[in-house]
């Protein structure tokens, strides 16, 4: 029940220090274990729950103790993130990217930014400088996959959070068709992790639709 019962390593010891996180909260509780074992989740959590850390921690520490190919992608034309964030508006975004970079400070683990109604040229050249989790707007990923800017070949953990939002807001489309590519072949293991304030039954289509045998957290 505190964040020392979990092994993760020096580097997201010291950021979780350095946070001043002592205990974890009810979602945390219950996400980071189903999610360090590797299983696909849907978690009720409304804002203010920490649920970004619940999906950030797992994530980091993921790619960090993972064996994933090492990431010559720096100059190249197109990016290959590990994992995607995906969030419904460009504050949420810049919020995620935020706490995501605090987590992964000094790990290597690279987190960039993408949402719409901004030009696209700062968010190119940071995606130059290498990804590891990209957190996006489905519109502007959308984009940036038709300039294949971004491969979503290598994507090995998939979240969304604010699912329900994202269904609101008409991103429907823009997710299945972003889902899709990550399901052609060759396909990886890919773990996801939906979160949602609430469950309808377009987000309980999205869950069988994108999940594989997964645990359903509600706290
Ligand atoms: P979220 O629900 O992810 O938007 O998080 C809400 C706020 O709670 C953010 O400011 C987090 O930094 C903070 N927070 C998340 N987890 C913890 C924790 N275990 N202990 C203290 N604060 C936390």
């Amino acid at each position: 029940n505190t964040f020392a019962d979990i092994e993760w390593g020096d580097a997201i010891n010291m950021n979780i220090k350095r946070c001043k996180y002592v205990k974890p909260t009810p979602v945390q509780r219950h996400a980071i274990p189903i999610s360090l074992a590797g299983r696909d989740l849907m978690a009720c959590a409304q804002t203010g729950s920490g649920k970004t850390a619940a999906f950030c921690f797992p994530i980091i520490s993921g790619i960090i103790n993972g064996n994933h190919p090492p990431n010559k992608q720096r100059g190249t034309r197109t990016v290959f993130p590990l994992a995607l964030i995906l969030s419904p508006t460009r504050e949420l975004t810049v919020q995620i990217q935020g706490e995501a970079a605090k987590f992964a400070f000094q790990t290597g683990v690279r987190v960039v930014v993408a949402y719409g109604g901004a030009p696209i040229h700062g968010q190119l050249r940071e995606l130059d400088k290498g990804v590891d989790i990209l957190v996006a707007t489905p519109g502007r990923l959308v984009d940036l996959l038709e300039r294949a800017k971004v491969s979503l070949q290598m994507i090995r953990y998939l979240a969304l959070d604010e699912a329900d939002r994202m269904l609101d807001m008409g991103f429907e489309p823009q997710i299945r068709k972003i889902v899709e590519q990550m399901d052609m072949p060759p396909r990886g293991i890919r773990q996801t992790l939906l979160f949602s304030a609430t469950f309808p039954k377009e987000i309980q289509r999205l869950a069988s639709d994108f999940l594989s045998n997964y645990i359903f957290l509600a706290v």
